[in-house]
């Protein structure tokens, strides 16, 4: 390493480091083109009533399978995004398509479309028009949509709260994701411009094996009434994970156990008894 080469020897980047920046230019001008040339697709996982199984929302998840490097996950591509400017012109890109193909998707009358935005999006004074139109684009009634926002975002950027309620105002609605990894406190929860919240899968999983985090929870869902929030349990993976979370009064859940994400027309939905 620089320090074995001598103390007057200056490298500016370990050979990782090095690796890593070539990684990412790398895969920034690769996305830029897959940008352009549309080779990003969303996928949809259902959201459901826990107790009847019902589908109430898809949430729509980017996907992005490049010829060479094989299927790269969201987790790596949307921080890359984010840090070259990108993130607004894929986030659109997802929003757009995913409004058109829910749209045409008869599937689950009355369910919502669930959508991620990122925190640099809302910051953006062009975002509510471009939400405006994309649903207008799509013929999507505004109550159809929600936009998925982490809690850090809200704990104190009075912009961002200024553009969901202005969003909230057209009748998109607003759910908190992954509630419990970040920085939300509850003196916040209240004021956060928000209508369902998700309990982020780290919590669910660990009721299973912990009685201390299933109390905790079970306290949770009386203040999510008390600010207006429904709850969706987040990563469900097996029905006895399902069961305990009916048994605490959550009435929303995904999961793999529930549905994995696939396309619109995998979404299975009970046929109704005629
Ligand atoms: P998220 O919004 O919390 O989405 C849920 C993630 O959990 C998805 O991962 C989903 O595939 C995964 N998941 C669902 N059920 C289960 C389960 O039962 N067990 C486990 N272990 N995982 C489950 P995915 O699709 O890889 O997305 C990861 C994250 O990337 C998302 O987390 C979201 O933060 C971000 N993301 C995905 N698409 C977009 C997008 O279009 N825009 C933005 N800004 N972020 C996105
Ligand atoms: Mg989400
Ligand atoms: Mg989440
Ligand atoms: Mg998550």
């Amino acid at each position: 390493d620089a320090k074995a080469r001598g103390k007057n020897t200056c490298s500016l980047f370990e050979p990782s480091m090095r690796e890593d920046f070539d990684r990412e230019l790398m895969l920034r001008d690769e996305l830029r083109r897959a940008l352009t040339d549309g080779d990003l697709h969303v996928m949809y996982q259902p959201i459901v009533g826990l107790g009847d199984r019902r589908v109430v929302g898809v949430e729509a998840l980017a996907r992005w399978n490049h010829p060479r490097l094989g299927s790269v996950p969201p987790e790596v591509f949307v921080p890359v995004a984010e840090r070259a400017g990108l993130i607004g012109d894929l986030g659109m890109s997802v929003l757009r398509r995913a409004c058109a193909e829910f749209a045409a998707w008869a599937g689950a009358p009355g369910a919502y479309l669930s959508v991620n935005v990122s925190p640099l999006q809302l910051v953006d004074p062009q975002f509510p028009g471009q939400v405006a139109a994309a649903l207008a684009d799509a013929g999507l009634h505004p109550r159809r949509l929600v936009l998925e926002v982490t809690e850090n975002v809200l704990a104190d950027e009075s912009e961002v709260i200024g553009t969901l309620t202005r969003l909230r105002a057209t009748g998109v609605r607003v759910a908190i994701d992954d509630f419990g990894t970040g920085y939300a406190s509850l003196r916040y929860l209240h004021r956060f411009p928000a209508d369902i919240v998700k309990i982020d899968r780290t919590y669910v999983h660990e009721i299973a094996c912990d009685p201390a985090a299933m109390r905790i929870l079970g306290t949770l869902w009386q203040l999510f009434d008390a600010v207006g929030l429904t709850a969706v349990a987040e990563g469900i993976e097996d029905e006895d994970q399902a069961t305990m979370l009916i048994d605490l009064g959550c009435p929303l859940g995904q999961g793999f156990h529930l549905g994995h994400p696939g396309p619109l027309a995998a979404i299975l939905v009970p046929s109704p008894i005629r």
